[in-house]
């Protein structure tokens, strides 16, 4: 390992409302999975934007398009037909096996959308009083909704009261959750991440999912996944829980559709699809032409390339890489996720990785206070993922070493 040259800028943002607890970093161009600083420090990126880059910085193929793009339409309203949004929404009906599509900007809007759905098809049903099932340990946005659907208090704390209408339950229980709505007539949808991104990277099963799916048919519940983190590619399959064989009702995206555009989705099922009509929902941004050919390019890329074929050949090698380096290290505790979504416990908190790896030159982040989290571009070749381990396998034993 080359020695550490820690980075720093001296500007802050006055300006800027302090929301984020920044990296001392300001990058300045990408290129790849690499970016570089206003210093002229380069980074290997193994966080992608959060899951959202996943063709990386500067893509030849998306650049040209989105150019394209700009020069033609950016945004127009949905006052009117935007043809692009029926040829992004028929590629996401294919892709998911689902029905139609609802467009917004981001994955908080996304979840938003679902969880309306939600109360909807209730009161459809003569239901007054929905309620929704979520689970320990979700993460769904930061709205006043989905903020109450999320299952950490960190999120909740200071934004009460918190809307009221769900129903908390443990990840891959099933009798848990039967426990939990047992003779409630009002329950109308289960609501969960098939891999749960902030919350530690935490799977649900395949098991689970089949008979969460079987369960919902059986009560006439909703099934609402939200892929917003997990899918897109990311696992290598389109969708996360088409590892389990099923399909939900409802199935929220954001993060990776646009490859750094912000467009959010929301695919509906047969059960789920004819429930909105004129008026129930909408948003200003939705679906504007520039998203929508984002999305497009962004998956006529991902298949001219083989990207999710990718993620599994690059996360399996990063995984076992990681494994063999970390194996028998003292603190270690293991490696969950699946394909380019994958977290790094440990049994101490890690956050300090974050600067450390950044002086090293390698972009990561923490969630849940012990995991680290590597959800780089689906680009990634297996080289990039052997320097990921390189530069971040010494840090950890390092820091599992202190006070240890
Ligand atoms: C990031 C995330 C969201 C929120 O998306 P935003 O675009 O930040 O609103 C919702 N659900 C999951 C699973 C996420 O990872």
């Amino acid at each position: 390992m080359t020695a550490a040259v820690p980075c720093y800028i001296e500007a802050a943002s006055p300006h800027v409302m302090n929301t984020y607890a920044r990296l001392p970093i300001a990058l300045s161009h990408g290129q790849g999975c690499r970016v570089w600083d206003v210093n002229g420090k380069s980074y290997l990126d193994a966080l992608g934007g959060i899951a959202v880059n996943t063709l990386g910085h500067n893509h030849p193929k998306l650049v040209p398009a989105l150019q394209d793009q700009i020069g033609k339409l950016i945004h127009t309203s949905n006052y009117y037909h935007v043809p692009l949004q029926e040829t992004l929404a028929a590629k996401l009906v294919a892709l998911s096996g689902l029905e139609n599509v609802f467009f917004c900007s981001t994955g908080l809007e996304a979840n938003e959308a679902a969880l309306k759905l939600a109360r909807k098809f209730g009161h459809d049903k003569g239901i007054e009083k929905p309620e929704i099932v979520v689970y320990e340990k979700a993460f769904h946005g930061r709205s006043i909704a989905t903020l109450s659907a999320t299952g950490n208090p960190k999120v909740q704390a200071g934004f009460g009261p918190l809307v009221e209408g769900f129903i908390r339950v443990p990840l891959n229980n099933i009798e848990a959750l039967k426990a939990a709505t047992t003779g409630n007539p009002n329950v109308v949808a289960v609501f969960f991440e098939a891999i749960q991104g902030e919350g530690g990277v935490n799977s649900m099963t395949d098991e689970y999912l089949q008979q969460a799916r079987k369960l919902c048919d059986e009560r006439d519940w909703l099934l609402m996944i939200d892929e917003v983190q997990c899918g897109m590619g990311r696992t290598g399959k389109w969708f996360a829980h088409q590892w389990a064989g099923i399909k939900p009702d409802v199935m929220p995206l954001a993060k990776g559709l646009g490859s750094g555009v912000p467009v959010g989705a929301v695919v509906a099922g047969p059960k789920a699809a004819h429930i909105f009509g004129p008026g129930n929902h909408g948003t200003t941004f939705g679906g504007n032409p520039l998203a929508m050919r984002a999305g497009v390019e962004t998956i006529r890329i991902m298949e001219e390339d083989g990207l999710l074929a990718n993620a599994v050949k690059v996360g399996d090698h990063l995984r076992a890489a990681l494994a063999r380096e970390l194996a028998g290290v003292e603190g270690f505790q293991e490696i969950r996720g699946r394909g380019l979504m994958l977290g790094v416990e440990l049994s101490k908190p890690c956050g300090e990785l974050v600067k450390r790896a950044a002086d090293n030159g390698l972009l990561i982040s923490v969630t849940a206070d012990t995991v680290i989290r590597l959800v780089p571009s689906l680009i990634m070749t297996t080289a990039e993922a052997d320097e990921i381990v390189a530069i971040l396998c010494p840090l950890i034993k390092l820091l599992l070493k202190e006070n240890a």
